[in-house]
């Protein structure tokens, strides 16, 4: 089919939810997708961080085809191998706690958030939340997230919720009382416009919930998984959360969602507390393992922490020539651009001239290569984007 053929079925059988670029995507290989013409571009934001090791890794198409063959999808009725090793994989790399398997990052946050009021003493129902974060759509999750505009038209959300400035320690010890179960936060606002918690704040909601017994839960569905050049983003500081959500890289590309849990904390989730019919089935499974050792075996953390060096030293020259870019920030290869100006403009222009990038809260360009990047992709990314900018004389 060509574009318009397409165009013209989602104008009549899929809802028009999204802001689409007027292009379909037909193929995507490491750090390249084409469109439906046959044209080629360079995904430096490849499938919102979930094609995280680049579109279609080797590895992970096959893991995905060999169990294709022998088991798609078993219900959590039965053990199955995949789950079981997956688990033990993600707990190794982490703290060693115990994992719940479901299929996108507001689905382990929903976890999360259920685990705690569940965990908790029977008078702790409060979960405190911060502005500017991100925790996906479900109603628990976007109540989570404290940004009016995801929450218009949706009043009621779910009770118990605490808003509060992200990196103010004095508001959340002011708002801290022992009737909160949980405090959610990413080590790196994504959405948000990566912006990083100060070592301070992170420890000090780790301090005021050891001791009025609330849990912390870290949202790492964007920070995890070897983006910010460790395997997790809380392992950048010397604390550990209670509980981690998961997603976007996790499965190589399939949907995968996952919460890691403290193993006492983890007991409280018994039989008839909650489920999810697709979750750790063998497939999306098989894809997550496969993305693991694909990401050990070719060294992609490594490769992360030296292309994430690399690009900041890039754009910091960039930005010594463009007077839009106000700061460059972010952690291996999860970097913000901030302008100072919209940056819609920018990224369609970009669109053009053959490279993918996101803006975000209007004026925060990200830059979130896949783990697989090469130092040329960098240079012909970062190239555009100078040719881009040096068109617009800003
Ligand atoms: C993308 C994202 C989510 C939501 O994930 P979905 O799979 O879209 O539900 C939650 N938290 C963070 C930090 C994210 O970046």
């Amino acid at each position: 089919m060509n574009f318009d053929e397409i165009k013209n079925l989602y104008d009549n059988y899929v809802i028009a939810n999204y802001g689409r670029l007027p292009f379909a995507i037909t193929k995507g290989k490491g750090s390249k997708i084409w469109d439906s013409t046959g044209k080629e571009y360079l995904d430096m934001f490849p499938g919102w961080a979930v094609s995280g090791i680049g579109h279609c890794h080797d590895k992970v198409v096959n893991a995905i085809c060999d169990q294709a063959k022998e088991l798609i999808h078993i219900d959590n009725s039965f053990y199955n191998e995949k789950q079981a090793v997956l688990g033990k994989m993600l707990s190794e790399r982490s703290f060693g706690g115990k994992f719940f398997f479901c299929n996108s990052g507001a689905e382990a946050n929903e976890a999360a958030l259920k685990l705690s009021r569940l965990h908790t003493a029977k008078n702790k129902y409060k979960i405190i939340s911060f502005e500017g974060g991100f925790h996906g759509r479900t109603m628990g999750a976007v109540t989570a997230t404290a940004q009016p505009k995801y929450h218009k038209g949706f009043l009621p959300l779910v009770p118990g919720f605490i808003y509060l400035p992200f990196n103010d320690i004095d508001a959340l010890k002011a708002a801290f009382d022992d009737e909160v179960c949980a405090v959610i936060v990413e080590p790196i606002q994504g959405e948000g416009g990566v912006r990083p918690a100060t070592p301070e704040f992170l420890a000090t909601i780790r301090e005021l919930c050891d001791a009025n017994e609330a849990l912390v839960i870290w949202d790492e569905v964007q920070t995890g998984m070897g983006r910010t050049g460790k395997w997790f983003g809380y392992q950048h500081y010397d604390i550990v959360p209670d509980i981690m959500s998961l997603a976007k890289t996790l499965g190589g590309g399939i949907s995968i969602g996952a919460i890691g849990v403290r193993a006492e904390v983890a007991a409280s989730l018994v039989p008839g507390t909650h489920a999810s019919t697709f979750g750790g089935n063998p497939l999306a499974c098989a894809a997550s393992i496969a993305t693991i050792e694909a990401i050990e075996e070719e060294k992609l953390i490594e490769n992360t922490i030296k292309m994430g060096q690399y690009t900041m030293e890039k754009l910091a020259e960039l930005q010594t020539r463009h007077s839009c870019i106000k700061e460059v920030r972010g952690k291996g290869l999860m970097l913000g651009i901030i302008l100072d100006r919209p940056g819609a403009d920018i990224v369609a222009a970009c669109w053009t001239k053959g490279v993918r990038i996101n803006c975000t809260q209007n004026t925060v360009i990200r830059f979130m290569p896949p783990m697989v990047v090469t130092a040329q992709e960098i240079d012909a990314a970062v190239g555009i984007l100078d040719a881009v900018m040096t068109e617009m004389s800003i």
